[in-house]
């Protein structure tokens, strides 16, 4: 079986990107498992699609047999011009945590009503293959910032995110449905075929 090393010590994402994977017979290593922790990398480009190429690329240089997958995420508000977007994780700060990031939204957001709080998840996928050749894609979940923090699944924004069609926030969700319709299920989706060939 071929083996997927995943650009990410985030064991959130980790535990996503294999629930989406699990049928294919490819085994899932995060970057921990692989033994490539005390690789670190500065995400300082300008797009998501940058970033996910600076971290695939981390691991292809000391991995180069390796099939690597990336994920960068950033969430979009209307209200705000499209904050946070690219600087989605560091929102509040270098090294602050989730509730952070929400609480500091939720108060950039006061007073705002529903239609006006208008937000979408984007993430950027990028798969560098056995070959070097890199693939890329990209997935959008609509939504809206709800008014208050709800429900204790999922991470990161996930408590304050409503996705179009939906009453519950992503962290109200069971993690079946949010990975049926999440920005990163699109983007695995995306690149479901060429990771089946892949797997051959
Ligand atoms: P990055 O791709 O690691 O740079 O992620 C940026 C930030 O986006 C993370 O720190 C989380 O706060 C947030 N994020 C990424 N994916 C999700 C998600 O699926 N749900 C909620 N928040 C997310």
């Amino acid at each position: 079986m071929k083996t997927l090393i995943l650009a990410t010590d985030n064991q959130d994402k980790v535990h996503e990107i294999r629930e989406i994977l699990k049928d294919l017979p490819i085994a899932v290593l995060s970057k921990a498992q692989a033994g490539m922790s005390y690789i670190e990398v500065v995400e300082d480009a300008q797009t998501l699609e940058g970033n996910a190429e600076i971290k695939a690329r981390s691991i292809k240089e000391k991995a180069p047999e390796a099939i690597v997958l990336a994920d960068d995420t950033g969430l979009y508000v209307d209200a705000l011009d499209g904050a946070p977007g690219v600087h989605t994780a560091r929102y509040a700060g270098e090294n602050c945590s989730y509730q952070d990031n929400r609480r500091k939204l939720l108060n950039a957001l006061k007073d705002l009503p529903l239609e006006e709080r208008s937000a979408r998840f984007v993430t950027c996928i990028v798969i560098i293959d056995e070959m070097g050749i890199l693939h890329l894609a990209e997935g959008v979940c609509e939504g809206m910032i709800s008014e208050e923090e709800r429900g204790e699944r999922g991470f990161g924004f996930d408590p304050v995110f409503i996705p179009k069609d939906y009453d519950k926030t992503f962290a109200e969700m069971d993690g079946q449905i949010k990975n049926s319709i999440s920005h990163r299920a699109r983007a695995l989706d995306a690149l479901l075929e060429l990771l089946e060939r892949m797997c051959k």
